[in-house]
């Protein structure tokens, strides 16, 4: 039996790139901190003589060690994941469903979770007031909160490092939202509703800096969003002074943001946020090949229950007047979400490339990937060996990448 201690634990997942930044082994010992290092991605950092205690629970709780399925959810969609119901749905609130992501629907259900004291604090996440281009992870505790922390922030984030406790609730991406459930396993009722939404991948902050720094155009940022307030909204600084520049969310993401994306994120099993209570994605609507048109309209939101708890969470909002939903197929959402399902279907011969090529991988068992490899063998070769060359070209060049902060 391995007996690392946690420092040792947490260096060899940053060590091997596994670390997705979520946060949550700053809960496991004292003196971890999260902080950017030189690419731009959130890892931990500890001080001196910090982790020689046992790792005890940290191979359960890091995303870059294991993952596993949700294990008090219903039935299993192929894709789309464990799923109790699912829905279309939209806040019935004009400025919440304006100021969201794409339905406003988590911002809807943080705010009424506080309002009608179910939920003492929500973990969420807003641009820092002190530098809009960064991003803060906080617990809000009203409506006002929950509306400043509304939309999508494609930039680091580690949620998973703010403790919640009974009586509270959490909002944040599937890897945050996974180790915050493993934090609380055998809590059952008393452990935080886990609220979360689709997510392909962190990017880097100096991705953010440097399209900020081109849109401000040498003027002081006063606020920064990537999308919302419209649907889907466009990346937006706001200069002092009240003027502002954006770029198409298309342009943003496609060009700027998403092809930043940090390692974990591109080998991820869970971008569904399969462990979460109830999550929201993008209804988007689609050309005939199936890929979203993000033609501006209304916010609307797919809403998954995964577990029975997440069903009566989202029927109780709809029946406060506060969420509006309809019933939809989990194969509706599947077709418009192309690039979930081609990650899950191809992940197997990735992951096997990857190992091949000399380096590890997070332990995926339960998801059911090798099915999909045996189904499509052709495909799962070719994945196997893309992923083989790319990671013995980045292999290559993280070895001559030197690693520090970054003010
Ligand atoms: C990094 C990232 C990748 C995404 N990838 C996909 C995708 O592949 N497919 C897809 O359908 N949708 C994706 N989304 C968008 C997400 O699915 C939508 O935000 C979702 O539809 C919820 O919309 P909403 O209007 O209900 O959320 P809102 O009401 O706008 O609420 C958003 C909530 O998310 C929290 N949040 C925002 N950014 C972060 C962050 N970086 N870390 C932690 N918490 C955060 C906020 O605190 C807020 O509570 C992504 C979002 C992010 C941040
Ligand atoms: S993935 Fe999360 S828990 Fe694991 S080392 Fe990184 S920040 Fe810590």
């Amino acid at each position: 039996m391995t007996t690392r201690t946690l420092g040792q634990a947490i260096a060899r997942v940053v060590a091997d790139d596994n670390c997705s930044g979520c946060g949550a082994c700053t809960q496991l010992g004292a003196g971890i901190t999260m902080q950017l290092d030189a690419r731009g991605y959130l890892r931990p950092r500890l001080a001196p003589g910090a982790g020689g205690e046992p790792q005890s629970s940290f191979p359960d709780v890091c995303p870059g060690v294991r993952v596993r399925p949700n294990a008090e959810g219903g039935r299993v969609h192929p894709t789309m994941g464990t799923h109790v119901a699912a829905w279309r749905a939209w806040a019935t609130a004009p400025d919440v469903r304006h100021r969201g992501s794409s339905g406003g629907t988590l911002t809807a259900l943080s705010a009424w979770l506080l309002e009608s004291g179910r939920a003492r604090s929500v973990a969420s996440a807003a641009a820092d007031p002190e530098d809009p281009r960064r991003t803060r992870s906080l617990p809000v505790v009203d409506r006002a909160g929950a509306l400043a922390c509304a939309g999508s922030r494609y930039a680091p984030a580690c949620s998973a490092a703010l403790p919640v406790g009974a009586g509270e609730a959490f909002v944040g991406k599937p890897c945050e939202a996974s180790a915050t459930r493993a934090l609380h396993a055998g809590q059952g009722a008393s452990a935080p509703l886990i609220l979360s939404f689709f997510c392909a991948g962190t990017p880097s902050q100096h991705a953010t800096d440097d399209l900020a720094a081109e849109l401000a155009a040498g003027q002081p940022i006063a606020d920064l969003w990537y999308r919302g307030r419209g649907w889907p909204g466009q990346f937006t600084v706001e200069r002092e002074g009240g003027t502002t520049a954006s770029i198409t969310y298309d342009e943003s993401w496609g060009k700027r943001l998403g092809p930043t994306t940090q390692w974990r994120c591109k080998i991820c099993v869970d971008g569904i946020g399969d462990s979460a209570d109830v999550v929201a994605a993008d209804l988007w609507e689609t050309d005939v090949r199936g890929y979203p048109t993000f033609a501006a309209a209304d916010g609307c939101s797919a809403l998954i229950a995964r577990t029975e708890r997440g069903r009566q969470t989202v029927l109780e909002a709809v029946r406060a007047g506060v969420l509006a939903v309809e019933e939809i197929d989990m194969d509706r959402l599947a077709a418009v979400q192309p690039l979930q399902v081609q990650r899950r279907t191809t992940l197997f011969g990735r992951l096997l490339g990857v190992r091949l090529a000399g380096r590890r991988v997070p332990d995926y068992r339960g998801f059911g990937l090798a099915r999909w490899a045996l189904k499509s063998p052709r495909a799962a070769v070719r994945a196997l060996r893309g992923s083989w060359r790319r990671t013995r070209r980045a292999r290559t060049a993280l070895s001559v990448e030197a690693d520090g902060p970054r003010s």
